[in-house]
């Protein structure tokens, strides 16, 4: 409010004349000459700004904005004689101003609210004890120390120390998560119960909070559909009523000879015609609602992202990561020639530069490699898997399709579960079960899509088997299994040309190309992914699916409020811009229609961050 004090003076004090000039005309106090004079200082007081930006943008060549149509509607109705009128158009289309500017510099506040998730300080650690810094000039490698209550500056990983950290603020997900050294922790979030000390792996400008901030702030120069119609639309619209209200003006005139009342209400299709309620409030719209998804967790990249969401049809899951924690564990291991642990060692080795959640699981289950191996030539093969030099040796560690291609006489597992087999030289070694839990929440997102009219289907590398068990768990309406990335793209292209409007989820490993050609690709549990972050255009922070409801429920919303205040505006314009022509309004209520519209469809805005 402090930031609007001059404004709201100006517009008090300019009214308090207006009515003042208005009692005094009732009771004939003064001549005609001073009452003149009081509506000039009235008029001056509330419509000086105006008049001067009108002026300066005509000087740049932007003829007809708000600023043009409102000063000449008030000058004209100075000219014919209507003094209180000219001073309320003036007057009123400041409130206007005012009110417009309180919203968005709240809806702009509560966007820098975010930016308290990134602090711009650390605690450094060094030889001499702990110094503050500024978070930017901390190295990748140095330690940091985070107190309980504070925010954590910087991405890294825990050096010393335990604690719970609430991730909310990043996530959207309550629950605060334990840490301990070894894990990664992302800047943004609050550390709640112990001192921590950090190992920093990202500069400040490519730390979790920084990323999340420049996508908020970015996410206006991507703009939707809605809000390019609406620039498109102002700036044919606004010369044609320029030349209805002259026509008008002139045309009648001539012809009744009543000069001054088709001038008025010439004057009146001016005022009403301003389409500010438009231009303002249909991208502060889309703003508010990207702000409110970003609280929550969800990262929407702008307009155009929100609204491909609003009009999904259907809803495209990749499998592992996604509907599945994509946290595996080995269920069994089947060797042909050597022992058990032997035959874990080398699928070990194999995957030792991949970061696919089934080379996790099996590094994970073998424990410690040992340190002279001589690891080379790694191919990692999408939806197969990889092919490694192990000293003199190749070794395939992948599923069927890798088998099948490279001529191995592989056997099949009756366990059921993703089969990983392993081969050397060509010769069959065996093969590691390892399983993956669904995600609790996955059914009850399923189930909820569905219930909104949506289709689901799901996508997967893995086996028919796998892929068939998991999909009549979570009652998902399509599957498809066996997949390589590029066959996921085909199939994506084929329910895009059947007319889908598809927003495809993944979890960014090995996915990008479907998310980048989905109308919506959908990153999931992004915290710490740089890829799915890149590829994606609306980001999910934490990993549960039934935040993809959510987003789809913001994008709704949104896109919905824009689109009343759209209708809306214009309608209650074209209604006004009639009672105009016709003489059945004045130009008190022109303009009071004009910012009354103006106010409704700024606090319909608001709304959307809600
Ligand atoms: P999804 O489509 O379910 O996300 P992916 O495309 O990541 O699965 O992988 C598909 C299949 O390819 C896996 O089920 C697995 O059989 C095989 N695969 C992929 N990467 C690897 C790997 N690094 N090691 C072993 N097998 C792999
Ligand atoms: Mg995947």
């Amino acid at each position: 409010m402090r930031e609007h004090k001059e404004d709201i003076i100006k517009i008090l004090l300019s009214a308090v004349i207006l009515i003042f000039g208005v009692v005094a005309s009732k009771m004939g106090w003064f001549n005609e000459a001073v009452r003149l004079i009081i509506f000039a200082a009235a008029y001056i007081i509330a419509g000086f700004e105006v008049l001067k930006e009108s002026i300066e943008n005509i000087l740049k060549g932007e003829i007809f904005d708000e600023n043009f149509l409102m000063s000449i509607a008030s000058i004209g109705a100075f000219i014919i004689g209507q003094h209180a009128e000219a001073v309320f158009v003036m007057l009123f289309f400041g409130v206007g101003e005012l009110f417009e500017h309180i919203a968005v510099d709240k809806s702009r506040k509560s966007i820098e609210a975010l930016t308290e998730i990134r602090p711009d300080t650390a605690r450094l650690v060094t030889e001499n004890g702990e110094i503050m810094l500024e978070a930017e000039k901390v190295n990748i490698g140095d330690i940091i120390s985070v107190n309980p209550g504070e925010i954590i500056p910087l991405d890294g990983i825990v050096a010393d120390g335990a604690s719970s950290l609430d991730t909310s603020a990043v996530t959207g997900e309550s629950v605060p998560t334990d840490t301990s050294i070894g894990d990664r922790v992302y800047s943004g979030c609050i550390n709640l119960s112990g001192v921590i000390r950090i190992r920093v792996t990202e500069a400040f400008s490519n730390s979790t909070a920084s990323k999340i901030l420049d996508m908020v702030e970015n996410s206006n120069k991507k703009k939707a559909n809605t809000e390019r119609f609406i620039t498109r639309f102002s700036r044919v619209y606004t010369p044609i009523v320029v030349i209805l209200a002259l026509v008008l003006g002139v045309i009648p005139s001539l012809i009744t000879k009543q000069y001054s009342v088709w001038i008025y209400r010439a004057l009146m299709f001016l005022v009403v015609s301003c389409p500010c309620a438009l231009v303002v409030s249909v991208p502060l719209t889309y703003f508010a609602g990207i702000g409110g998804a970003a609280k929550k967790g969800i990262l929407i990249k702008g307009g155009d992202s929100l609204e491909a969401m609003a009009n999904t049809n259907t809803v495209v899951f990749d499998k592992t990561g996604t509907l599945t924690k994509g946290d595996f564990s080995v269920v069994a291991v089947h060797p042909q020639k050597i022992d058990e642990h032997a035959l874990l060692g080398i699928a070990a080795a194999a995957e030792y530069h991949s970061n696919h959640p089934i080379s996790v699981s099996l590094k994970a289950a073998y424990g410690k490699l040992p340190e002279n191996l001589e690891i080379g030539n790694v191919k990692e093969i999408a939806g197969q898997g990889v092919e490694t030099q192990i000293g003199s040796k190749t070794v395939l560690v992948g599923n069927d399709k890798l088998m099948a291609a490279n001529g191995v006489d592989f056997r099949d597992c009756h366990h059921l579960g993703t089969i990983v087999h392993i081969a050397v030289d060509g010769e069959y070694f065996g093969h590691i079960v390892i399983s993956d839990t669904i995600k609790p929440q996955s059914k009850s997102a399923v189930s909820t899509l569905k219930k909104a009219g949506m289709k689901t289907v799901m996508l997967t590398g893995d086996s028919e088997r796998k892929a068939l068990n998991t999909a009549m768990e979570i009652s998902i309406d399509e599957y498809h299994a066996r997949l390589l990335p590029e066959d996921k793209v085909d199939i994506l292209e084929k329910m895009l040309n059947n007319g889908g409007k598809v927003a495809f989820v993944g979890d960014g490993i090995n996915d990008a190309p479907v998310l980048a050609r989905a109308d919506v690709g959908v990153a999931m549990g992004a915290l710490g992914s740089d890829a799915a972050i890149e590829a994606a255009d609306i980001v999910l922070m934490d990993d549960n699916p039934e935040r993809i409801v959510t987003a789809i429920d913001i994008s709704k919303k949104t896109s919905l409020i824009a689109k009343m205040n759209i209708y809306f505006s214009i309608g209650i314009k074209v209604f006004v811009l009639l009672l105009s022509a016709l003489g059945l309004c004045n130009m008190w209520t022109a303009s009071f229609a004009d910012v009354g519209v103006l106010v409704l469809a700024v606090l319909n805005s608001i709304r959307a961050a809600k």
